[in-house]
């Protein structure tokens, strides 16, 4: 199948771009991933659904995608400027943890679990690895090494550090400035960053008598920057497609991973960059320390189904700054619900897809992801008198394949709620190709005198004589 055209905003040229890859018909993509000391919260989910939109037009684009997630399971400190406690540290703290290695594995273990769920339950697909930073420290190890060769790192009396003035392309994604503007709180506290010879040189490796692994440089733990580098390089290559973070990653986090990767290998780290827009709470950003910590739990406590914030998150653009209010959340959620409601109605049967609404629709998204477009265009669909019920179910089927709605997996109002959750559940094993488990919950189906024939558009109950 010939690919798409799409165009995406690059980051590092300030302009939308046509996507070119590297090799035809594939696109390797690697997305920054969350530190697991705590649950994210539904901001940081924001990074991911887009994340999964992305990976899901490409593949709607014709794309075979190879999508990372990394799992920061160590060497996050609380700020992006290598001050601060390790996050990690922090959380062992925090849980009445002793601060050692199993147990930091164990608390990791915990957070990924979680953070799987949420993916899950916003039907995020799952990356083609999450692969963790601590299971590749052999890599950083490495990395490391290469750069000190090269003379890009020095040692202080508490860790190896990168050069950033050995590099003229420093910073070359922007947001200098805004690294400036953080010198304040970070960059400038003597105590802290001493021996730096600049304020903006960054940790590749933190000396830790508490806490670590052996290493050439003494006991410790990486950067959090240079296992996005060594695992980015591992898992896609010494050069990608695609790398993407949200927009608090561009000044530092970004800058220093191209610093690193790129003065490694003399190669460029990704060729697109693209970031997404925070979510804001009472007008400030959502963030962990702050009290609008809003998880995923807390939606579903106040009754609120994992994938109205989904579609919430899809009525703005991937880099509009969007404010939570549970107002908003309820309006995406009777939005969903009436969506849910037409689909069902639709009935069910053979249908063909609109081809003019497909390519309309295709318009939107390769247009750097409008997926407000994209969702208005639905609703209107949703009123042409001249489209059949069957077509208008087939080319929805098709639309939920990049708007991830689980429209298909719709159960009809009057099954049992015990019936309805084994149907769901089946739909959730055939959508990762278990099928054995999808036989055994048919057989279960079927016990409480239900049948299920699996279509096109979904799995079609009967209640069985
Ligand atoms: P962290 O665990 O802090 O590295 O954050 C994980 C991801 O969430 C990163 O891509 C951040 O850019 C993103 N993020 C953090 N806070 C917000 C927010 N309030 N809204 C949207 N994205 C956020
Ligand atoms: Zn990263």
């Amino acid at each position: 199948m010939k690919e798409q055209s799409l165009y995406l905003f690059n980051t590092l040229t300030k302009q939308k771009e046509k996507f070119l890859p590297i090799k035809s018909g594939w696109a390797g993509m690697y997305n920054c991933g969350p530190t697991v000391y705590d649950y994210v919260h539904i901001g940081n989910l924001r990074a991911y659904v887009f994340a999964d939109v992305l990976r899901r037009t490409l593949e709607w684009s014709g794309y075979t995608v190879r999508q990372i997630i990394n799992i920061t399971d160590v060497g996050h400190l609380t700020s992006d400027a290598d001050d601060g406690e390790d996050k990690m540290t922090k959380g062992l703290r925090r849980e009445g943890l002793p601060v050692t290695i199993e147990a930091m594995r164990e608390l990791a273990e915990k957070y990924t679990r979680a953070f799987e769920e949420d993916i899950s339950a916003l039907n995020i697909l799952h990356p083609t690895a999450l692969p963790r930073a601590t299971e590749h420290i052999s890599e950083q190890i490495e990395l490391i090494k290469a750069l000190e060769a090269k003379g890009f790192a020095y040692i202080t009396s508490d860790g190896v550090y990168f050069d950033t003035a050995r590099d003229p392309n420093y910073g070359k994604l922007g947001g200098l400035s805004a690294q400036a503007g953080l010198s304040d709180e970070s960059f400038v506290r003597a105590d802290t960053n001493s021996e730096k010879k600049h304020p903006r040189d960054f940790a590749l490796w933190k000396f830790s008598p508490e806490l670590g692994w052996g290493s050439p440089w003494g006991k410790g733990f990486p950067g959090w920057h240079i296992e996005c580098s060594a695992m980015s390089m591992k898992y896609l290559g010494e050069t990608f497609d695609i790398h993407t973070g949200g927009i608090d990653h561009i000044p530092i986090h970004h800058n220093n991973e191209i610093a690193q990767s790129e003065n490694a290998t003399n190669a460029p780290l990704a060729y697109y960059w693209l970031h997404s827009a925070f979510v804001n709470f009472k007008s400030a950003k959502m963030a962990k320390s702050a009290g609008g910590f809003i998880t995923r739990k807390t939606l579903e406590e106040r009754g609120f189904n994992s994938v109205s914030y989904r579609y919430w998150l899809l009525t703005a653009h991937y880099r509009s700054p969007l404010e939570f209010t549970w107002e908003a959340l309820d309006g995406a959620q009777n939005a969903l619900q009436r969506l849910k409601n037409r689909f069902l109605e639709l009935g069910s049967g053979g249908g063909a897809p609109s081809q003019v609404y497909l390519k309309k629709f295709t318009d939107f998204l390769s247009d750097d992801l409008n997926t407000p477009q994209a969702l208005a265009l639905v609703w209107n669909f949703l009123k042409n008198p001249e489209i059949s019920d069957l077509d208008k179910k087939a080319t929805l089927i098709e639309f939920d394949k990049v708007l991830g709605l689980g429209l298909a997996g719709i159960v009809p109002t009057g099954i049992p709620p015990d019936v309805a959750k084994l149907i769901e559940k089946r739909e959730g094993a055939r959508k990762h190709d278990d099928w054995q488990t999808a036989d055994e919950l048919r057989r279960e189906i079927e016990h409480l005198g239900y049948s299920v024939k699996d279509t096109d558009t979904g799995p079609r109950i009967q209640k069985m004589n």
